[in-house]
């Protein structure tokens, strides 16, 4: 309960409505539902081919630029069984501004990437090739590909002899420091369509979700391709 102007009181609920209402009226709601249906779906693919386990990756889309509104996948989810309820709204601090619950702890990160690269979705996914080839890689700071017909699924890319680096960033929990080198290594490479995170996993982006999910497969097949091929030959 709070006093009131007349010195009567407002009931504490009233107040909390007012404050939803608020805060609702600065997002885009019909563009927020339908991204939020979208990145559900996506995520649930995801899962079904083995790169988002045990709750693992997370997704965002932008809902609107200026104030950000960003759409990101709440902690700790089951990405099995994600629902559009389940995706938040925050701002360009990482509060939320719409939804229940904590948005994902990598969220940090996807604010980088959004403001590094304009991206309209960043996804990010925790495969069992992105971390074996990072962890492989290390040494090198990234891995290169190279003469595959797959490249030609990433924007602007125009053939098979393209090569593209693929930077791994040393993993941490430090996401302000994390969010910092991601922001440096977008400055310093621009070319780049998404970078991985050692022993971690990868991180892609696009215009819209349809085109960061375009690039979260064919990395993912990228990367295994390369990752076999590696242990087909150390077999011969
Ligand atoms: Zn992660």
């Amino acid at each position: 309960m709070i006093e009131g102007q007349r010195g009567g009181t407002i009931a504490a609920d009233v107040v909390q409505k007012d404050m939803t209402v608020a805060k609702q009226s600065e997002l885009p709601r019909a563009r927020f539902q339908r991204l939020a249906k979208e990145i559900s779906k996506i995520g649930k693919g995801f899962y079904s081919r083995g790169w988002a386990l045990g709750t693992s990756g997370n997704l965002s889309a932008v809902v609107k630029v200026d104030p950000l509104r960003l759409a990101i996948t709440a902690s700790g989810l089951d990405k099995s069984t994600l629902r559009p309820s389940q995706i938040l709204a925050i701002d360009a601090d990482e509060e939320v501004r719409f939804g229940r619950g904590k948005p994902s702890s990598e969220a940090a990160i996807h604010l980088a990437v959004v403001r590094g690269r304009s991206a309209g979705a960043v996804f990010h996914t925790h495969s069992v090739w992105s971390t074996l080839l990072s962890e492989r890689h290390a040494q090198e700071r990234g891995v290169e590909f190279k003469g595959y017909e797959m490249l030609k699924g990433l924007e602007n890319v125009r053939s098979h002899e393209h090569s593209e680096w693929l930077p791994i960033l040393e993993n941490s929990q430090d996401m302000k420091k994390l969010s910092r080198e991601v922001r440096e290594l977008l400055e310093r490479l621009p070319a780049i369509h998404g970078f991985l995170l050692r022993g971690h996993g990868l991180y892609t982006w696009g215009r819209t979700p349809g085109e960061a999910k375009r690039h979260v497969e064919i990395f993912e097949f990228l990367m295994e391709v390369v990752a076999r091929s590696k242990a087909s030959s150390d077999r011969g």
